[in-house]
């Protein structure tokens, strides 16, 4: 017998047909024994169109009022999911975020959960009920509704899988795993069976969108085991775990690819001390966030200084760049949006040298120029023209052997 929290997302609960078959599940690993917490988001669709009517009212909303309205879409969810589970002869019980007592922090609409008080589920659990918890919220000290921050169901799951000490965490989504890259784009790509926390935040956060990044810091937090599965399709889905529960860690896990990065440089500027810091401070203080950074220092011993924003912040850092050019003594500030980042990422990488070489030697086998680079212990991205992105991406899957069976 295990204790298993299972998260199911927006679309595994769309609809009547679909949470009947959430319950068709939940029923079947209930009768083989195992104690079962789930947490579900609401509805497909249902927080976009809380926070539209929000909007309609007042905006920006008033963020107290607005975690109010956008908790009750999982408050609807957890009520239909107990219904069905009791239909089947399934004993459950739904709890909002206030009811179990997932206290938060007082951020709203971004609050971070400080403690869960686990004795009441784990009575239910003992008595042999399906517990159904609402996902993306929690309660303050003072008793405020909080929530935490789109797709933070998924943060739910990990954190009363931790407080549980649960054997697993399984989160039910529309995709049956990590894939080695985006199959869209490499259609043999390959479902991984595991992959590490480290090398799953290094793909969340460039762009392979399964699960909400501050779940996996969680997960690794605590040590809690993940598996990302379908809800529509059986298998094993993916594992997400430590390092030493990976006997055989492959070389390379997977290639992604970044279409939301802008490149600025700035021309010609002195160098001399002080002067990263004189270009990036106003960016900084703009609340921009910076990737990438490249300087090159010409022979005549002027510089140029390059680096990536988020497309988003592309307009107003560009104007920021141009302000400083001045005080700056620089020669011309350029923009390309026209950019993409592909990377490689893999544990592996840190016990094999020449991975980057090789990266390098088939990009340029394709005629790909690379604009920037940089490096982790266990990732190497690149910056290429956007029109060779998904070519870069082929080019490496097939260069580092990903496509096949698991
Ligand atoms: N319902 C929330 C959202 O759409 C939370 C979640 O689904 O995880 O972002
Ligand atoms: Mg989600």
């Amino acid at each position: 017998m295990s204790l298993i929290v299972q998260k199911y997302g927006g679309t595994s609960v769309g609809s009547v047909e679909r949470i009947q078959a959430v319950a068709e599940r939940v029923a079947r690993e209930h009768a083989a024994g195992h104690q079962l917490v789930v947490v579900v988001s609401a509805m497909s669709g249902e927080t976009d169109r809380l926070l539209g009517l929000a909007k309609a009212i007042q905006n920006p909303p008033s963020p107290r009022e607005l975690d109010s309205v956008l908790s009750t879409g999982e408050q609807v969810t957890i009520g239909l999911l107990a219904m069905a589970l009791e239909a089947r002869g399934v004993p459950a019980r739904s709890y909002t975020g206030a009811q179990v007592r997932i206290l938060t922090d007082s951020a709203f609409n971004k609050a971070r959960i400080e403690a869960i008080d686990a004795a009441p589920i784990a009575s239910d659990l003992a008595a042999g009920k399906v517990v159904v918890v609402a996902g993306f919220q929690g309660v303050d000290k003072d008793g405020n509704i909080t929530t935490l921050g789109r797709g933070g169901s998924d943060t739910t799951g990990v954190a009363l899988a931790a407080a549980l000490k649960a054997d697993e965490c399984q989160i039910y989504t529309d995709v049956d795993g990590v894939y080695t890259t985006d199959p869209r784009i490499v259609p043999e790509a390959r479902r991984l069976d595991r992959i590490t926390y480290e090398e799953m935040l290094e793909m969340a956060s460039l762009g392979a969108k399964v699960l909400q990044i501050r779940s996996v810091e969680f997960a690794s937090k605590y040590q809690v085991t993940l598996r990302v599965l379908s809800s529509f399709k059986d298998g094993a889905g993916t594992l997400i775990t430590t390092e030493e529960n990976i006997m055989e860690a492959a070389l390379i896990s997977g290639v992604t690819l970044n279409r939301d990065e802008a490149k600025l440089t700035v021309l010609g500027v002195p160098d001399r001390p002080g002067i990263a810091s004189a270009i990036l401070g106003p960016v900084a203080d703009a609340n921009i966030e910076v990737d990438m950074i490249v300087q090159n220092v010409a022979a005549d011993g002027s510089a140029d200084f390059t680096f990536t924003v988020h497309r988003n912040d592309f307009d107003r850092a560009f104007a920021i760049l141009e302000t400083s050019a001045a005080t700056l003594k620089a020669r011309q500030v350029t923009g390309d949006r026209k950019i993409v980042k592909v990377s490689l990422v893999g544990v592996g990488m840190r016990s094999h040298a020449g991975i980057a070489s090789r990266a390098f030697r088939v990009l340029a086998d394709e005629g790909i120029n690379i604009k920037m680079i940089s490096t982790s212990e266990i990732k190497i991205s690149v910056v290429v023209d956007d029109k060779y992105g998904e070519l870069a991406v082929r080019a490496l899957h097939a260069e580092f052997g990903l496509a096949g069976e698991a």
